[in-house]
């Protein structure tokens, strides 16, 4: 029974994903008014972000063992993160380059509205400097309240690492302090399962939302064709990574079964697609990979919250298609040198960006700048974001739950040789 639950259950979301669409794109206003069951899906995901990355980080550490392992799987996270996430910029600069999705002179008749990015882009860093800086800056919490209140994810994770470190020094009060968040750990993960019966209502919510927003399939069409080529250049550069370099990656290091893999977590993906966040996304996430494609939980608890903030392979290549797509709109040549500038800002920007909706657009800023190419041509995108965030969070979930696997069996292998 326990094997048939996730087939059922990915049916039932691919018929809420089906519903949602027709609803949507057919009557606007009736999708519209079935937004709010999206939001409360949305919500109920989120509130349980917090305390399952903080308990699961440090459910995570407390059973490595030995903290000084966390080092060798934190340096194998972090190579798998820089490794897939250069070679998605790279497919992403390749396809614009070859495709030439940007007509030059048509950046004057810019479509979109930049007072929404405006907003937005206030406060942010706008170099490379600045934005390392906020990065760094950003991994202690000034308070850890607030930190949690506002879901920011980085910080709760550096915390938890030293706080379940210090847990496994202190001796018998340590081992109960592990022993309660072990308990609330579990139960987060119950509550998942739970949460996961409403995802077909939620994703259909959700989509027919969106639908209804962009004035249905005859409001959304439009856009989509007006941008068919940039769009058509994003779509293909994920389909290539997620289709190929990903699965390369889990069949030959991971030793994996793709397709079992990819269906095991067909309800995680599928969130990602209608939440458009790797965060929100990240309870799911976490649930099939432990749970369905039993990635060892150690290994899984650690890089999932990790990748889920940091490594994303679809934001990456979508930064560098989008910077060079504006290049080729405004008619500005870009070199050699400039070239490899996008690749190197590309992936710190996907670094970057949170795990929310329409993060990515905003950290583009850094690679416009670093080009010298003028913020504005975000405007030019702007119109079709929404429906290219879902898409790059379905790579970048992808990303995070093959990577598990991956570092896992690596790990694995190093623990085998050793015993
Ligand atoms: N929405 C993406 C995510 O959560 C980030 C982005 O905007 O590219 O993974």
């Amino acid at each position: 029974m326990k094997t048939k639950s996730p087939n059922t259950l990915l049916w039932a979301i691919l018929t809420g994903i089906a519903s949602g669409t027709i609803l949507g794109g057919t009557w606007p206003e009736a999708g519209h008014s079935v937004a709010f069951l999206g939001e409360l899906f949305l919500k109920a995901l989120f509130v349980l972000v917090v305390p399952l990355v903080m308990c699961s980080i440090i459910v995570g550490v407390t059973s490595l063992g030995d903290v000084r392992r966390l080092g060798p799987l934190g340096g194998r996270a972090v190579l798998y993160f820089m490794t897939t996430t250069s070679l998605a910029v790279v497919i992403g600069l390749v396809l614009v380059l070859l495709i030439q999705p940007g007509t030059p002179g048509s950046a004057e008749s810019a479509i979109g509205d930049m007072t929404n990015v405006s907003e937005r882009l206030e406060d942010k860093p706008t170099n490379v400097p600045e934005m390392l800086r906020t990065i760094l800056t950003g991994l202690i919490p000034k308070n850890l309240f607030s930190a949690m209140a506002n879901a920011d994810v980085l910080p709760l994770i550096i915390f938890s690492l030293v706080f379940g470190g210090i847990l496994t020094t202190v001796g018998e009060p340590g081992r109960l302090v592990i022993q309660v968040i072990e308990g609330v750990n579990e139960a987060i993960m119950a509550m998942v399962h739970l949460l996961m019966w409403a995802a077909p209502v939620g994703i259909g919510g959700l989509i027919a939302g969106r639908l209804g927003e962009a004035g249905g399939f005859s409001g959304f069409w439009p856009q989509l064709v007006q941008l068919g080529a940039y769009a058509g250049t994003v779509i293909l550069g994920l389909l290539i990574h997620g289709l190929i370099v990903i699965p390369l990656f889990l069949h030959f290091i991971g030793k994996r079964n793709v397709f079992a893999y990819a269906r095991n977590i067909g309800t995680a993906l599928t969130t990602a697609f209608s939440t458009s966040s790797s965060s929100a996304t990240l309870p799911l996430t976490m649930e099939a990979v432990i749970e369905e494609n039993k990635v060892s939980p150690r290994t899984a608890r650690f890089v999932l919250p990790l990748g889920a903030t940091i490594n994303m392979d679809g934001t990456a290549l979508y930064e560098a298609v989008a910077a060079v797509f504006i290049a080729q709109s405004y008619g500005i040549e870009l070199g050699f040198a400039q070239t490899v500038i996008i690749v190197l800002t590309a992936t710190l920007a996907a670094v970057g960006a949170a795990g929310i909706p329409e993060a990515g657009l905003v950290t583009m800023v850094i690679v416009l700048k670093s080009v010298n190419l003028p913020i504005e041509g975000i405007a030019l995108i702007l119109v079709i974001d929404w429906f290219l965030d879902r898409c790059r969070t379905t790579i970048n979930v992808w990303g995070d739950a093959a990577g598990s696997a991956v570092i896992d069996r690596l790990e694995n292998r190093v623990r085998d040789g050793r015993t």
